[in-house]
């Protein structure tokens, strides 16, 4: 009996907080908690509910979404709209087509998979040809009439050819390319794609729908007054009627098959540009669906598979600052631990002293969180404040030497040449692999040195002996040996990595390269003009001024002149690149090389004076395509740039040598 009490506290507390958070979620569109954590609270009371049998009238268990707003004309949908159950397991799946395989006598059937998008499902209505009017989901047999504001994304059809009365059901979305234009110049960034569809298009001023640039992509026929017999048939259908369907579609009768497919829209995902959250499984056969039918809140001949979140919320504790070689300062956020794919993190980046006025950061606030391809997950923005959040404290001075920062009003700076974080930055840039190549001197190793006093500068490296590095910690015969080898090696260094390895602000790899082309020696590059600079294709006004203060700066002049005197040489490959296979084009990968990691294959190309790109564009001539090629693969075959394969790109290079 106290258990049971117990039990219904637990399940009354859960339907409370879930509403709140529903609510906040879809009413407010400014949710306080990660999808993560609402879906673990809702998986808990989803457990209750059937150990127990107590299903609360409020319970969410029992609704799809949440109220309308008011100021919006109510829209009755012809036909319901529902969510969709969820599993994260191939145990789930398997469990669900044995479910649907014994309405068919066991026999086996069609199934579709395609993304399930994160964003805000629309429905669209069409009569004789014409778009006549646009509405949300709502709690699915009422939603928003948002008609005014769906007209101004470009990729709804204000006609089609089709001319019966039809709805046509969505989802609106950001891509995060435009997401991150728009929070490049936005005073307040938005947090994700998914919060700022919602708020793009539940907003009473369409000119604001228009101004975030979303899209919508089509996958499913609502009320219709021609009976479709299949999903294939409404994905062709969407097609011809010009809606922009989804670049994925995949149907098999197999669920190993789609397990597969799962499994490869999983570890792609993070490289598309619209953010989806899962893959969804629906049968094909639309008699099948009849007979399968629905629940209170899904249809049960459908199921979503979702992915690990990448988002999650926790507390700010404090924020560190961080200085670069050039002397520039990031902020980083000090967090509680959290888990977030998979791994326990602590710090974000918080990219500059703006940002955290922009994003409104606090300490002691919870704070949102992700984790996309790099490392380090960024921080979002503030999902809740409370009694003890206060403002974060900017800096006045270097955390390390004490000087007085320079603040260019949006990042800070330490302009002391003798800050030993940033002389320690510009020795790991110079040793780096890119660079000279110095293999041996990481930056614990370089840290190292500097502390016993062995290097103070970059040109000190060239005056080790074997004396100074024996007695080290970690330090043997070989270990030594090996380090004053590769030190001795890297004498003799093409221009380009040294031009590179100086460190100039804003002269990356690329431009070192397009400079060693142009100058093809270093007295010639040294005695450059800012006009000179300045004819040269790729390089503005900043750069060209940043090189020429470089070499006026006589702690600049005093480095090259002692890296001279150590007995570097540097040497230009004179135009053996013209015959190279892979000079001036421009490649991209896709999927995964099984012989090189990309970052090997990107430099074996940039080392023959190729160049590579992130995305295909109309100026990619190389698309390499590894396995479980993504969606560049598709882009570069519909724009006819040549695809290579892996052995393909490997005879290209040994053929080249
Ligand atoms: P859902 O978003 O998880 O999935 C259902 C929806 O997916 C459908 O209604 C449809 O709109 C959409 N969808 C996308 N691609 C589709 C496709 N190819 N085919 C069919 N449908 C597709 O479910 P929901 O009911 O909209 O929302 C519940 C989820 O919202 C929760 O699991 C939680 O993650 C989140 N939520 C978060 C909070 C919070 O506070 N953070 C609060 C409430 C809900």
């Amino acid at each position: 009996m106290k258990e049971e009490n117990n039990a219904l506290q637990e399940i009354k507390s859960l339907v409370d907080k879930l509403n709140k958070y529903s609510y906040e979620y879809y009413v407010l569109d400014k949710p306080t908690i990660s999808d993560k954590e609402y879906d673990l609270l809702y998986d808990r009371l989803l457990n209750l509910e059937k150990s127990t049998g107590i299903v609360l009238d409020n319970s969410p268990s029992k609704r799809v979404g949440g109220e309308i707003i008011k100021e919006f004309k109510p829209f009755n949908h012809r036909k319901r709209l529902y969510s969709l159950d969820k599993t994260k397991s191939k145990i789930g799946l398997i469990n669900w087509v044995n479910k649907i395989k014994k309405l068919c006598n066991n026999e086996s059937f069609n199934m579709v998979l395609e993304y399930k998008y994160d964003g805000l499902t629309l429905s669209l209505t069409y009569n004789e040809g014409k778009l006549i009017s646009a509405a949300t989901r709502g709690d699915g047999l009422v939603g928003e009439d948002v008609s005014e504001q769906a007209k101004t994304i470009k990729t709804i059809p204000l006609t089609i050819d089709y001319k019966g009365l039809i709805e046509m059901q969505g989802e609106a979305v950001m891509k995060n390319s435009v997401l991150e234009k728009y929070n490049k110049s936005a005073s307040e960034p938005l947090k994700n794609a998914r919060n700022a569809v919602a708020g793009a298009i539940r907003n009473l001023d369409p000119k604001v729908t228009a101004q975030r640039n979303l899209d919508f992509i089509c996958y499913n026929v609502g009320y219709s007054d021609y009976q479709f017999k299949s999903q294939c048939e409404v994905h062709e259908f969407i097609i011809k009627n010009g809606f922009f369907a989804s670049d994925f579609f995949f149907s098999s009768d197999d669920i190993e098959k789609i397990y597969e497919k799962i499994n490869e829209i999983d570890k792609k995902r993070k490289t598309l540009d619209i953010q989806i959250d899962g893959a969804v499984i629906k049968t094909d056969d639309f008699s099948l669906r009849e007979k399968a039918g629905y629940t209170d809140k899904f249809p049960k001949w459908a199921i979503a598979y979702k992915f690990e979140a990448d988002e999650v919320t926790t507390i700010l504790k404090d924020v560190i600052w961080q200085v670069g070689r050039t002397g520039k300062l990031t902020p980083l956020a000090v967090m509680e631990p959290v888990e977030i794919g998979g791994a326990t993190v602590k710090r974000a980046t918080l990219n500059n002293k703006n940002d955290i006025a922009r994003k409104k950061i606090k300490i002691n606030s919870r704070i949102l969180i992700r984790r996309s391809n790099d490392v380090i997950p960024e921080v979002l923005g503030v999902t809740q404040d409370y009694d003890d959040s206060k403002e974060v404290k900017i800096i006045e001075y270097c955390p390390v030497c004490h000087s007085k920062l320079f603040d260019d009003g949006i990042n800070l700076f330490c302009e002391n040449m003798n800050c030993t974080a940033q002389i320690l930055c510009k020795i790991e840039h110079f040793c780096s692999k890119s660079a000279m190549d110095i293999e041996g001197l990481s930056e614990k190793t370089i840290k190292l040195l500097y502390e016993h006093n062995k290097i103070k500068s970059i040109p000190d490296i060239y005056c080790l002996t074997k004396y100074d590095l024996i007695g080290l910690e970690g330090f043997k015969e070989t270990k030594i040996n090996n380090l004053l080898n590769s030190i001795e090696r890297s004498k003799k260094v093409e221009l380009y990595r040294f031009i590179y390895a100086l460190g100039i602000n804003e002269i990356g790899l690329k431009t070192s390269k397009d400079l060693a082309v142009h100058f093809k020696s270093f007295p010639d590059f040294l005695n450059c003009t800012f006009e000179s600079l300045m004819a040269l294709d790729n390089i503005g006004d900043i750069m060209a001024s940043n090189i020429i203060n470089f070499f006026e700066l006589p702690e600049n002049k005093n480095l090259i002149s002692r890296l001279f005197n150590a007995g570097i040489q540097i040497f230009y490959k004179e135009n053996e690149d013209k015959q190279n296979f892979f000079y001036g084009k421009r490649f991209v990968f896709t999927g995964t090389l099984l012989n090189y990691k990309r970052s090997e294959a990107s430099k074996l190309i940039e080392d023959n004076g190729g160049e590579i790109q992130s995305s295909v564009n109309n100026s990619t001539d190389y698309l390499i395509a590894g396995s479980d090629a993504g969606s560049k693969l598709q882009k570069a075959i519909e724009k006819g740039i040549t695809v290579l394969s892996e052995d393909e790109f490997i005879n290209l290079l040994q053929n080249n040598s």
